[in-house]
């Protein structure tokens, strides 16, 4: 494995970067087992291990700590030069970052509870600075995308240059397809803000279970991501955390390999198209959720005009309305004759939605 900052280096490269080994070091076997196993696919350019585990509630297994590292230095000291394994495991505090030092780890990665929070990303971002370590920063359990460009950004600042971003999907709610939802329009804002970033998809968080892991690695591909993060033990069924997700390093090999790679102008072209149409279905979305607050509003306007015998169509309040609308239109860039037409049919519907409100309310109290 190369010793070039590695997302730099693959920047330009076609392929995909893939990041893979253990939810958890377990034991020294299982390290070298994955190790020797994820070293003979050339695609795996670094491999993950957890060594501090961040788990929901206390009391289940936690991750081996410094002994899991001892293991990681002795696997790559015992390994000839072109063959040693770089490896990744996530920090959580300054002191993780220390003994992830000590042990000569080659990069290291902020889990998605860290980065929720400001303090504790500044506080690595300071233990990182001059270490040269490339980071790769996962989301934020919520769906904020400023939250994930702060932990970036601190860790720019604090002049770490290899830095890339995972996208793990986001904790909103209990959801029957999904461990996190993938919520795609999030890296893409991402994208969008910070073009020249790396992002990889860590799959494996996102499903929670293997069989959806080829479908939503090939959408990250055809997205445009740089790769993959996926977790890969031995025997999975045996793992001691995250079992239901992880692949055997087999498994792993022909999901890289059935992966649909777009590299002709025609497939640029199509994969910039699929982030743009992502966008616009996302604007419709808001619009059609903001068109139904309007009528909700409108609803409660016909309600007060009823009690107080008001016509439906006041031309005044319409003209000024009108007006305003206008204004704020043509301060967007947005061509007037468009924007008429457009209040014309909300106006005319809101009309509509109003009278037919009058008329029955005048049929019940009639009969
Ligand atoms: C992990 O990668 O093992 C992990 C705990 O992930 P996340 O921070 O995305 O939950
Ligand atoms: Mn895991």
């Amino acid at each position: 494995m190369n010793s070039m900052p590695l997302f730099e280096w693959n920047k330009c490269r076609h392929e995909p970067l893939v990041v893979a080994g253990p939810c958890s070091v377990e034991s020294r076997a299982q390290l070298v087992e994955v190790t020797g196993a994820l070293c003979a696919l050339p695609q795996v350019r670094l491999i993950r291990c957890g060594v501090w585990k961040p788990r929901s509630r206390p009391g289940g297994f936690e991750g081996l700590g410094e002994q899991a590292l001892r293991w990681m230095a002795e696997t790559k000291a015992s390994a000839a030069d072109d063959k040693r394994p770089r490896y990744a495991c996530e920090v959580a505090t300054p002191e993780h970052v220390e003994a992830v030092l000590r042990h000569g780890i080659d990069a290291v990665w902020i889990g998605a509870r860290t980065t929720a929070n400001p303090f504790m990303v500044q506080e690595l971002a300071e233990a990182l600075r001059g270490t040269g370590m490339s980071v790769m920063v996962k989301n934020a359990p919520s769906p904020d995308v400023r939250l994930w460009m702060g932990a970036i950004e601190r860790c720019l600042k604090a002049g770490l240059d290899d830095v890339a971003a995972v996208h793990r999907g986001f904790d909103l709610f209990h959801n029957a397809s999904f461990r996190n939802l993938p919520l795609w329009e999030v890296p893409i804002e991402l994208r969008r803000s910070m073009p020249g970033l790396p992002i990889l998809c860590d799959p494996s968080h996102i499903a929670g279970s293997r069989e959806p892991l080829p479908s939503l690695s090939q959408m990250a591909m055809d997205l445009g991501f740089d790769g993959l993060m996926v977790e890969t033990h031995p025997r999975p069924d045996e793992a001691l955390t995250d079992a239901d997700q992880q692949l055997t390093p087999a498994q792993l090999s022909g999901l890289i390999s059935g992966l649909l790679l777009r590299q002709t102008d025609t497939e640029k072209a199509d994969q910039e198209l699929r982030l743009l149409r992502l966008q616009i279905d996302q604007a419709d979305q808001e619009l059609l959720r903001l068109l139904a607050v309007r009528l909700d509003v409108v609803q409660q306007i016909a309600e007060v005009k009823s009690q107080s015998n008001w016509a439906v169509f006041q031309p005044k309040r319409w003209e000024a309305l009108l007006s305003n609308r206008l204004e704020a239109a043509r301060g967007l860039g947005l061509c007037d004759d468009f924007v008429k037409e457009l209040f014309e049919k909300i106006h005319a519907e809101s009309v509509r939605v109003q009278e037919a409100m009058m008329e029955e309310k005048k049929n019940a109290g009639a009969q």
